[in-house]
């Protein structure tokens, strides 16, 4: 392993991109994290801590699975990494649960953070409620109505769900409302941002509680099929399942990376959420990155069908191995997405998040192009959350 250990720099930077601007009431918090973080990678107790959460609450390692008859339609061999069998349904516990275990070596006592769709915000639940803390979630007024099932979990998981009603009422007023509630309390609570995203050190720290599915998939890959594949795919949002993923393969340089981000209804501005294809260097939460971004260079409004990949930027080290060519990125429309949806339910007896089924659907149209080769795609978690949304709108497939 040597690209995990030289990006990013001191400063958390990768490449041009990274950073952390904050405002100056918050450095010290950050500073103290960072701090924490470092000490605490390098201590046995914590990571054998660590590894016992893994290996029994969450059920890990997760298998990695021959997805047969969706291999023998396409023509091609396609491999999932079964995050939807992580503990709570997605690979997201695997990033709260670290930055939950490192609050508690912090001594703090609550865990505070924004939610969109309610996904984040159900594994930071599931975390506290694992380590007795607090948690507090701040979630806009229209994304609560939306996604009630959520909202009810978080409650059930004994979180406190704050009501954000100012501005749009949505994740990016959600942010603001919680880093402010954050830095009232600062002393004893942690922030806990959900992806590979926001200033330094969060992008890392993410990205390496993710690793170990990257790490687990290329022994298992190996031991399967005594090779490793041609190519390893995954969703991109703000990144976290695809970075955790590519971890396992970055130093390989024979497996082609490819990261899938939604095009939505299309390519006009506001349609789509492809950051990575139409995107330019700019600002976003305090870190610098590839963005979608309207005239007066504010972050533009975005669009999938999948609720967790619709934000206007992207984690730093994405906008770094787009700039390198490490990974190549496309982008998989809302109709693509749907099709394999329901094509992946049926066929292989799997409901994936709709997330998920953009990095398959990219699979499975590469599949058919390239006869033959062979694809591990990350099934970053299960879609019982879009069951309702997806047959109330479009029906049963
Ligand atoms: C949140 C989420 C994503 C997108 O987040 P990344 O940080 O890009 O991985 C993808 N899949 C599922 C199932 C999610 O819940």
């Amino acid at each position: 392993m040597s690209y995990l250990k030289d990006f990013p720099n001191k400063e958390g930077y990768f490449g041009e991109f990274g950073g952390a601007f904050l405002p100056p009431e918050l450095e010290p918090h950050f500073a103290e994290i960072e701090q924490a973080y470092l000490r605490l990678m390098r201590s046995a107790d914590f990571l054998s801590e660590l590894r016992y959460i893994r290996k029994h609450y969450q059920g890990r390692p997760t298998p990695v699975y021959y997805a047969h008859n969706l291999s023998a339609d396409v023509g091609a061999h396609i491999y999932f990494k079964r995050e939807d069998l992580n503990h709570s349904g997605a690979h997201k516990l695997n990033h709260c649960m670290g930055e939950a275990l490192l609050a508690k070596h912090m001594g703090k006592k609550k865990l505070i953070a924004e939610t969109g769709a309610g996904q984040h915000g159900v594994a930071l639940a599931t975390a506290a409620a694992y380590f007795g803390m607090e948690c507090e979630i701040h979630m806009g007024e229209i994304d609560i109505a939306k996604e009630a099932p959520n909202v009810t979990r978080m409650k059930l998981l004994g979180a406190n769900v704050v009501p954000v009603g100012f501005g749009g009422r949505s994740l990016k007023e959600a942010v603001d409302s919680a880093f402010q509630s954050y830095l009232s309390q600062a002393d004893e609570a942690i922030f806990a941002i959900g992806s590979v995203v926001g200033p330094h050190p969060f992008p890392t720290m993410v990205r390496n509680f993710q690793s170990v599915m990257g790490i687990e998939a290329r022994e298992q890959y190996l031991e399967m099929t005594g090779e490793l594949p041609d190519h390893v795919a995954a969703c991109v949002g703000g990144g976290s399942n695809a970075l955790g993923l590519f971890a396992g393969f970055i130093d390989d340089d024979d497996v082609q990376l490819h990261g899938v981000e939604p095009l939505g209804r299309g390519t006009e501005l506001g349609q789509h959420s492809a950051t990575m294809t139409y995107g330019k260097p700019g600002m976003i939460h305090g870190f610098k990155c590839l963005l979608l971004s309207d005239e007066e260079g504010n972050p533009a409004p975005v669009h999938s069908i999948a609720s967790g990949l619709d934000y206007p930027g992207v984690g730093p080290e994405h906008s770094h191995l787009k700039t390198t060519g490490r990974v190549s990125y496309h982008a998989i429309n809302d109709d693509e997405t749907l099709d394999a949806f329901y094509k992946i339910s049926r066929r292989e007896g799997i409901i994936p998040a709709l997330e998920s089924a953009h990095a398959i659907a990219w699979a499975m149209k590469f599949g058919r192009d390239h006869p033959g080769t062979t694809i591990l795609v990350n099934l970053s978690g299960r879609g019982d959350k879009d069951i309702d949304y997806v047959t109330e709108n479009f029906g049963h497939g």
